[in-house]
């Protein structure tokens, strides 16, 4: 089974994406968690995507999708795969409709209302080490990461204010328009993302009917 999770920056898919990637045992396919292991890395991907990421812009779509078809390629996603923001363009979706043809495969949306989003996103710090999340607010990060132990807690560079009303602009001008294309190809469920973290997990199973 293919899922997607798809929703704006903040909607909780990382979040959501690591409990159901657990639930289901199927591999967490996180884009932005690769593009960023490269750019720490610095190989060629990596400062390929780069300006697209400082920017909050899409990263382009071929670079993107031969990522994606490598890491898809890989034996553990052999038996299905749940990914967390892809595709998020329409040369994306359609990408995908061909590569998981005669696969079963479903959508989660998440929905969550703007000024909601900025808040989250604006307290959100994150371990650097190994991509932990806490928030300033609803859970204080504390001075070593409780996931590693190691004094790495940051505030991502993307997750400024400024750059995030342009992740938003661009959520809304590229990527939401790919959910009816995703619409015409699969079964999506929406869900709503506003909650305490187990409750909206609750919900997305429920969804499933898993
Ligand atoms: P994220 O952590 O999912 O918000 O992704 C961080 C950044 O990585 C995005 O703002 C984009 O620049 C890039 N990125 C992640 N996923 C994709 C994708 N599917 N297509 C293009 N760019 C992406």
């Amino acid at each position: 089974m293919i899922s997607m999770l798809f929703g704006p920056p903040g909607c909780g898919k990382g979040t959501q994406a690591t409990f159901l990637a657990g639930h289901f045992r199927v591999p967490h396919v996180a884009t932005g968690d690769i593009f960023r292991k490269n750019l720490k890395e610095g190989t060629p991907l990596g400062l390929a995507a780069k300006g697209f990421m400082e920017k909050g812009q899409l990263v382009p779509d071929e670079l993107t999708c031969e990522m994606v078809a490598d890491r898809i390629a890989a034996l553990d996603c052999a038996g299905g795969v749940l990914f967390d923001g892809f595709p998020r363009s329409l040369a994306q979706a359609h990408w995908l409709i061909g590569a998981s043809k005669g696969k079963a495969a479903q959508v989660v949306s998440i929905e969550v209302p703007t000024e909601v989003l900025i808040a989250r996103i604006a307290g959100r710090r994150v371990c650097s080490k190994c991509s932990a999340t806490y928030h300033e607010t609803y859970d204080p990060p504390p001075a070593l990461c409780r996931a590693c132990g190691t004094a790495s807690i940051v505030q991502r560079p993307d997750d400024q204010e400024v750059v995030v009303r342009a992740r938003l602009e661009t959520y809304t001008r590229d990527t939401s328009p790919v959910l009816g294309v995703l619409r015409s190809a699969f079964p999506v469920y929406v869900v709503d993302g506003v909650g305490a973290v187990e409750q909206v997990g609750q919900r997305i199973l429920q969804a499933l009917g898993a």
